[in-house]
């Protein structure tokens, strides 16, 4: 038996469920179809050592959440309505340096600036200078961020008074436009030695730029710098209840909306008809479910391709697409290992003059740019780092629900490979401990009570991680974030718009524009260019259901007077 719908998703993901919500409210019956038993993709909060540490929950992947602030998702789906509450950090990042020193943003720049001051006045003033730029660039990226990358008016459309602004501030002055645009194409390690002096601030600089996924001497990815320019504005903020609260407010709002969300429903074969047209799928279980508007994949465009798509399909209507995916997409090996601990107290940075509040936002292990250089550098040659740079939350000290009454959580990553290529012990099974271990013990070395307070932990490797969330090797941004794959490249020029040349086959995810990370913008950007196609975007629900009625009265009129609307 099988069931018709107009749109199917294939992937729960916070994307997935965007882009099924805004076609939902646009009128259309849509299907989502998750692989696991659960739908949030890497966006999920579980309660993953129930024995060992029960009450305690844990967000498996992502913790921090900036990129959604930066466009409309959360205010037009109304996510609040389906219990999802913002909870913002304040300070925003802790990063103690060997030599006593810290670097402690808080949301308020010039507060900032002050805790600068006591170990580097010029680089207080500098940093000011600093945050001011890219807080400019970062609002001008966001114009293309909350558009298809290759609609001019679309982005256009996101030009307001502010932006026009920023946009004359930057190119201010003879060399403004050409000094904004070299610094567009040098690395984050050259834009931070520009700007300062001291290491206590340009690690942590350089630690939020690598988030990107690539070293801080790679060039054309600068803009990594904005990492740390939103935490000042819009801000950095954690879900009540964990990430998994805004899958689970998405998940509510498509249940509102009629749509039908299936766990447990890996998809194994996208189905194509004779004219090249995506008309349904069919799951692992043989399960067919058809459609008469479109499959929209949530998963990178290399596996979409390669294992949902028949070969002789993608031949036929995809001439090479194929080949070029595999050779074009580049996907080095640096994935990140996960490792969760539920504490009976919070770490203390105890040389640090340590205050509960300073663990709030995020803890950076990064003693200097050239060890941030090295973490990444190593997994980049299949080498597990020998001193693993470390982004470190308590998640608990902002949201204590997460934990039984006094107890805490510790959520840690670093880069790590996906395939390990150099040393003796190649297998992550083996060996995923004794480097749990050793992060475990570089971190103790800043906060000493860290091992006694160590409840229960879990660690997952790359190869583990990469099961559990079906990404490419691990690869939570799908593919990498190298300024060759963003913007129109991404995942390449002829799938970059979320269409492919097979008719009704979509794209959206962390693998199309404007990539990776919580922001729900490739999910929107892609139900506005399906809607697009078939009618106006801002043609609301109610339009629809309206415009539905004033036709089916029209034709029962012309009925009874006799006039055959089929000859009109
Ligand atoms: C450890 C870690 C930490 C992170 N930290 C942060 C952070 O702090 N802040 C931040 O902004 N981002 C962070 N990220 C990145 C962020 O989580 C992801 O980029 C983002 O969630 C991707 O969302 P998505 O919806 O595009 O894809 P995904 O979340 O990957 O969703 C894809 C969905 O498709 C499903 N699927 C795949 N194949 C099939 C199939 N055949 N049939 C049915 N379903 C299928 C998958 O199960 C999954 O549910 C982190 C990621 C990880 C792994």
């Amino acid at each position: 038996m099988s069931q018709t719908f107009d749109f199917i998703l294939i992937g729960a993901g916070h994307n997935g469920m965007t882009c099924a919500a805004y076609l939902a409210k646009a009128g259309y019956s849509c299907l989502v179809l998750e692989r696991r038993n659960k739908i949030g993709g890497c966006a999920t909060t579980e309660e993953a050592m129930p024995e060992a540490a029960p009450g305690f929950k844990f967000n498996l992947c992502a913790i921090d959440h900036e990129f959604i602030h930066l466009g409309p998702v959360l205010r037009e789906l109304k996510l609040e309505h389906y219990g999802l509450e913002y909870l913002w950090c304040d300070p925003t990042v802790f990063c103690p340096h060997p030599d006593g020193s810290f670097f402690l943003a808080w949301q308020d720049v010039e507060r900032t600036c002050k805790e600068i001051e006591r170990f580097s006045p010029r680089d207080a003033v500098a940093y000011r200078d600093f945050i001011s730029y890219w807080q400019r660039a970062m609002r001008l990226f966001a114009t293309t961020f909350n558009a298809a990358p290759q609609s001019i008016p679309g982005i256009l459309r996101n030009f307001n008074p502010t932006v026009i602004n920023d946009l004359f501030d930057l190119a201010d002055g003879p060399t403004g436009i050409l000094e904004f645009a070299r610094r567009m194409v040098t690395s984050p390690q050259n834009l931070i030695n520009e700007w300062f002096d001291a290491e206590f601030i340009k690690a942590p600089i350089a630690r939020l730029a690598a988030e990107l996924g690539a070293p801080p001497s790679e060039k054309g990815i600068a803009f990594g710098v904005t990492m740390l320019a939103m935490r000042h504005g819009p801000g950095m903020s954690r879900p009540r209840g964990g990430t998994g609260m805004l899958t689970q407010a998405l998940g509510a709002l498509l249940t509102n909306l009629g749509v039908e969300i299936l766990t447990d429903a890996p998809v194994a074969r996208i189905l194509v008809d004779n004219t090249g047209r995506a008309v349904g799928v069919r799951t692992q279980a043989g399960q067919e479910y058809q459609c008469k508007m479109g499959v929209i994949s949530n998963l990178d465009a290399v596996q979409l391709f390669n294992k949902l798509l028949d070969p002789a399909d993608a031949e036929a209507w995809a001439e090479g697409v194929t080949g070029r995916l595999n050779r074009t997409v580049v996907n080095n090996n640096e994935s990140v290992m996960k490792i969760d601990c539920a504490l009976s107290e919070p770490p203390r940075f105890s040389a640090w003059g340590h205050q509960d509040d300073w663990l709030i936002g995020s803890l950076l292990i990064a003693d200097s740019v050239e060890h941030v250089e090295r973490a990444h550098q190593e997994p980049l040659q299949g080498k597990i780092p020998d001193d693993p740079s470390l982004y470190v939350v308590v998640p608990t000290v902002l949201d204590p629900s997460m934990a039984p009454p006094g107890k805490h959580t510790l959520w840690i990553e670093f880069f790590a490979p996906w395939e390990i290529t150099q040393g003796s012990d190649r297998d992550w099974g083996l060996i995923k401990e004794k480097i749990a271990d050793r992060c475990i013990d570089k971190l103790a070395g800043y906060c000493p009570n860290l091992k006694s307070s160590i409840i229960a932990r879990r660690v997952e490797s790359p190869v583990e991680l990469a099961a559990r969330t079906a990404t490419l090797k691990g690869n939570f941004y799908h593919m990498d974030m190298t300024v060759e794959q963003m913007l129109f490249f991404r995942p390449l020029p002829e799938l970059a718009n979320y269409k492919t040349s097979i008719t009704g086959l979509y794209l959206t995810g962390a693998g199309t524009h404007p990539g990776g990370s919580i922001s729900g913008m490739p999910g929107r950007n892609c139900a506005h260019a399906i809607l697009r196609e078939h009618r106006s975007f801002t043609r609301p629900r109610i339009v629809h259901k309206v415009g539905k009625r004033v036709k089916n009265f029209a034709m029962q009129a012309a009925f009874r007077a006799g006039v055959d609307v089929n000859n009109i």
